[in-house]
């Protein structure tokens, strides 16, 4: 019997398509990691399989802030000690963490879901300005730190924001120099990232 799905089992070929859809990894390195699960099954791949349920199963989008947590809403959101006024605008989960792992940061986090990019079809309604814009509101908010990656989609939508803000009695901030042009936050060391954010200054 002829296989149509490549020179291993269906499972195996099934596995290495879901695996070649991770970021960073293409066919080449799913096919290596699938062989690696395959030779440590019990100390690594069925932990790894438990795993992935458990935590497709727990963790949820914070309704708040659209961080990813156990409970929701968030750590950082059922936090009292954290400042509600200051709103800390980010693209994406991983500049969150970054934050958070640079430490210092004591107010909240807003995650848009994206940047706006004419080339990957991101539009302004794709992302959560309008979430961001109740939140402002209700929270009474006294100041938007805007923290997107210094490339031009980045820029572009910190544009935007500051116009969707600019009508309201709150400070709008950027983080400042330190971030490198074409910079991604969650490349970024903890120190740079910390001196951006207390160095930033209002647009
Ligand atoms: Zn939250």
């Amino acid at each position: 019997m002829s296989r149509s799905q490549g020179p291993s089992s269906p499972e195996i070929e099934r596995l290495i398509a879901l695996m070649s859809k991770l970021p960073g990894f293409g066919p080449r390195s799913a096919r290596r990691a699938t062989l690696a699960l395959l030779k440590k099954r019990d100390a690594l791949m069925l932990p790894l399989a438990a795993a992935l349920e458990s935590t497709a199963a727990a963790i949820k989008t914070c309704g708040h802030c659209g961080n990813l947590d156990a409970a929701d809403p968030c750590y950082v959101c059922s936090d009292p000690r954290r400042d509600s006024k200051q709103l800390c605008v980010v693209a994406d989960v991983a500049d969150l963490w970054a934050l958070e792992r640079a430490g210092g940061y004591r107010g909240r986090y807003h995650v848009l879901g994206g940047v706006l990019s004419a080339i990957d079809g991101v539009r302004s309604e794709d992302l959560r300005i309008g979430e961001l814009m109740e939140r402002v509101e209700a929270d009474g908010v006294t100041e938007v730190i805007v923290a997107l990656a210094a490339t031009v989609d980045g820029q572009t939508t910190g544009h935007v924001l500051s116009d969707h803000l600019s009508g309201l009695d709150i400070t709008v901030t950027r983080l400042a120099q330190g971030v490198p042009m074409g910079g991604e936050l969650e490349y970024l060391d903890e120190g740079t990232l910390m001196a951006a954010l207390a160095s930033r200054r209002a647009v």
